[in-house]
């Protein structure tokens, strides 16, 4: 039976339907069996453990977002927890749900046609099709809308691509990666579904990773790679379209930096109940106390706003700065969150038998990937004041 998290303390599981709640139970009871035991070594190791994928895929997490595979009705406040039970467990794996989830399977889901969508969500929803998605450069990361330098050149019914991809996550071992590029002729960014075996595509690892390190990034080349009119996404004709899918799992992110600030902080409640100090556990003295209450307070916070959001998907009245703001404020408090129980956590908390150390690790990568919190905070700073500080 599914029991709420002490750290929802304003018990916002309650938005939940029974089915809903009993996918979350049956989650949460194979992470801490298959999955939080293993992490540490994967994490150490900088190796992702590619036998949860498909048991993700069999939990249904990979399902539940579309029509063509959703084994129940569900909300998006339902998919937020779900985002957070993953990253309350694991961040890496939270990630690897993402970018299969969120970026590859909603680019297809936002931006393709009902074909492509026919084609593509049931076989990735099952894992047998891996998806990364390609955007950021080396020489273009925050300024994607409009600095992409990947190009594509229409040839009758075939598009050719050349550039250079980086930090694209999942994309070591994917089989298909959403690559966007700006088309030759009109300038304008397009998608394209492309199965990595076509000749011309590289990818390779990028190594040395001191957050999400279970994340396999890579830096990715296009060499004249060759890609059918049928893997356009057929209605993405602009960056609108990216913006479209960005919009969706930035309020996803949001969820998961709460996932990853609970992991912390209860890490750190279970190492100040044990720890003794001057004769009595460090959880008794008020110091430690007032850490864990900020923790908190910074949690409880977050999750009023990313249900929020959520619900405000849900009723499709999701703009982009109600993503963007839970998405910069739930990840600067959980950067917040998890430093202060790291400290609760004294000199244990800087190794990884203590689980604190990772989450801390981890919340680096949260706070600044899928816009950083410059990026998120001008687009809310734009829809407040009509003024666009981009540039
Ligand atoms: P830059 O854009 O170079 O920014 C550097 C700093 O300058 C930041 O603090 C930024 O906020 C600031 N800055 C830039 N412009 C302005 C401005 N106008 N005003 C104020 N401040 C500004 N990308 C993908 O496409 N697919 C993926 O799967 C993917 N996975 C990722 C996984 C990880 C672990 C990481 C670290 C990144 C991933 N990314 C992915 C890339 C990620 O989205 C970018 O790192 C992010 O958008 C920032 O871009 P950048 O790193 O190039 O930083």
């Amino acid at each position: 039976p599914f029991e709420p998290l002490a750290s929802d303390f304003y018990s916002y599981a309650s938005l939940l339907t029974e089915p809903e709640r009993d996918a979350l139970a049956a989650l949460r009871d194979w992470l801490e069996r298959e999955v939080r035991p293993i992490v540490n070594g994967y994490w150490e190791r900088a190796e992702f453990p590619m036998q949860v994928v498909r048991p993700l895929a069999e939990l249904g997490v990979l399902s539940y977002a579309w029509d063509e595979t959703a084994p129940f009705e569900n909300s998006p406040v339902f998919r937020g927890f779900v985002a957070l039970e993953l990253a309350r467990v694991d961040a890496s794996v939270g990630t690897f749900v993402g970018v299969q989830n969120g970026l590859a399977m909603g680019s297809i889901a936002t931006a393709g046609s009902a074909e492509q969508r026919r084609e593509w969500l049931p076989r990735m929803a099952s894992g047998e099709v891996i998806g990364a998605f390609g955007l950021t450069e080396p020489l273009s990361g925050s300024d994607s809308a409009r600095g992409l330098r990947t190009t594509a050149r229409r040839e009758g019914d075939t598009w050719i691509l050349n550039g250079r991809k980086r930090w694209i996550g999942n994309a070591t071992f994917s089989d298909v990666t959403i690559v966007w590029a700006k088309d030759e002729a009109d300038g304008q960014v397009k998608g394209f579904i492309v199965p990595t075996s076509t000749r011309g595509y590289a990818a390779t690892k990028i190594e040395g990773k001191i957050s999400l390190r279970m994340v396999q990034n890579a830096d990715i080349t296009l060499t004249d790679v060759a890609v059918p009119e049928s893997l356009r996404l057929q209605h993405a004709d602009s960056f609108r379209a990216t913006a479209a899918v960005l919009r969706q799992t930035r309020a996803e992110v949001a969820w998961s930096a709460v996932g990853t600030a609970i992991g912390a902080y209860e890490a750190a409640v279970r190492y100040a109940t044990q720890r003794e100090q001057f004769g009595k556990p460090i959880a008794s003295h008020q110091l430690v106390q007032d850490l864990l209450v900020k923790c908190l307070g910074n949690i409880t916070a977050s999750l009023g706003m990313v249900a929020r959001v959520s619900e405000m998907q849900g009723r499709g009245e999701l703009r982009d700065e109600h993503s963007a703001l839970a998405k910069a404020y739930a990840t600067t408090a959980m950067r917040e969150t998890v430093a202060w129980a790291r400290e609760a956590c004294g000199g244990n908390g800087i190794v990884l038998d203590y689980e604190v150390a990772r989450f801390f690790a981890d919340a680096e990568a949260l706070y600044s990937y899928e816009g950083t919190r410059e990026m998120n905070t001008l687009i809310v700073g734009r829809a407040i004041t009509g003024r666009a500080a981009f540039v």
